[in-house]
């Protein structure tokens, strides 16, 4: 993605063509670039050659879903929806891991049926269900157990899993107890230790610490654990500061680790394979005069991309033709919404924009469509890809009347 004689061009088309053709807003992936990120993930983690679990949650797109899984990703998911349709779009349930701290009876019941690789637990009372139901169905059904390590992530606090104050995870002294428990069961086979201490994670410091923790468990507990699922979490640069997540720094950590306990490594990273890939092309309906700022009124809204609103997120926003004319007043890119939150960022000396002008809000790839809603009665908008200079829509948008 880059610019071309002023005009913003990704993977080879115009962003302003795209728009005219598909209509805004929209959300745009390109193949290369999420192929680009699973390579590199890849590569960065070779020497430890885990089993990569998509996080199905960052963004549930059937066609995506697809082409994740024929890179040879699996996917980690957080409901039987995602469950299903992880297993349709192609992905062998033994790449599948089952995570979350509210899995109900009929999700136990329906992921134990189709055999997926582990169902990671949160809780003692959620053992006991699977348990429970396992030996109904007269089989032996493979477990995590999810630690909560207590490590501040040092991240957004909303986004943050691994502190004592989370509901994630089961705290060290009950991860004891309950390895002693499933240890003992005739329907759970004990296979996994898992965390996942949050997202958005840009420095190494967490990741390294969490490993402390868990190597303390492990030798505290005396179990052989057949699996360590250390989650995803990995940063991007949201910001473009130059601030990349240091995979390999933290790939070398983790192989001496493995080497200490001789696990297979599971991975469940989201934001860093789908992130990068998708924009969200948005137009200007108007530009209205404040007190202080103009407010930039875009077509696109928090029920398309929520991030900002949920998490004061920040993402980049750029125009999609360049016109080297600086706006003098402030502008505050806003949606339609009724809700003051609904606002993606405040920009100073942004280029001068007017009615039907063209955006782009950079890096909307995980957490975008997926965190999308039908508030205000809003249909959901289309996504389309780009892959071999050929664009295809992987999603249509909602008509008015799927609403009424
Ligand atoms: C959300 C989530 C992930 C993915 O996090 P990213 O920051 O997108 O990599 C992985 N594992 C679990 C359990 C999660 O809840």
């Amino acid at each position: 993605m880059k610019y071309k004689a002023n005009n913003f061009i990704i993977d080879g088309l115009k962003a302003e063509k795209i728009a005219k053709k598909y209509h805004t807003p929209l959300y745009c992936y390109s193949y290369k670039d999420l192929k680009k990120n699973i390579d590199n993930f890849k590569n960065s983690f070779k020497n430890v050659d885990p089993i990569i679990c998509f996080s199905v949650k960052s963004n549930s797109n059937k066609f995506l879903l697809k082409e994740i899984g024929k890179l040879g990703l699996g996917a980690d998911v957080v409901s039987i929806g995602e469950l299903m349709r992880s297993l349709k779009s192609g992905i062998k349930p033994n790449k599948i891991v089952f995570s979350g701290v509210g899995k109900t009876t009929n999700e136990i019941s329906y992921a134990i049926n189709q055999k997926i690789l582990l169902i990671n637990t949160e809780s003692r009372s959620e053992i006991l269900e699977i348990e429970k139901i396992a030996k109904l169905k007269k089989k032996i059904v493979n477990i995590g157990i999810r630690l909560n390590p207590n490590t501040d992530a040092n991240t957004l606090s909303q986004i943050s899993t691994g502190k004592k104050e989370n509901k994630f995870g089961v705290s060290k002294k009950t991860f004891l107890d309950l390895v002693n428990y499933v240890k003992n069961s005739k329907n759970l086979r004990l296979k996994c230790l898992s965390v996942h201490i949050g997202s958005q994670i840009l420095e190494n410091r967490p990741y390294e610490k969490m490993l402390k923790v868990i190597e303390k468990i492990i030798k505290k507990s005396k179990f052989r654990f057949e699996y360590i699922d250390l989650g995803g979490g990995m940063g991007i640069d949201y910001e473009k500061k130059n601030k990349h997540y240091n995979f390999k720094k933290y790939s070398l950590s983790i192989k001496k680790f493995v080497k200490k306990f001789n696990s297979k490594i599971i991975f469940e990273p989201g934001r860093s394979i789908i992130g990068s890939s998708g924009i969200l092309i948005s137009k200007v309906i108007y530009v209205k005069e404040g007190y202080k700022k103009d407010f930039v009124i875009l077509d696109a809204a928090m029920n398309d991309l929520m991030r900002p609103a949920l998490y004061n997120a920040k993402h980049i926003i750029l125009p999609v033709k360049k016109n080297n004319k600086k706006s003098k007043k402030i502008y505050e890119f806003v949606g339609p919404i009724c809700e003051s939150t609904d606002k993606f960022s405040t920009i100073k000396k942004f280029q001068k924009l007017n009615k039907k002008d063209l955006i782009i809000i950079c890096d909307v790839g995980a957490y975008g469509m997926s965190l999308s809603s039908n508030y205000n009665l809003r249909p959901k908008i289309a996504e389309v890809i780009i892959k071999n200079s050929k664009i295809r829509v992987i999603s249509k948008r909602q008509s008015i009347n799927n609403l009424m």
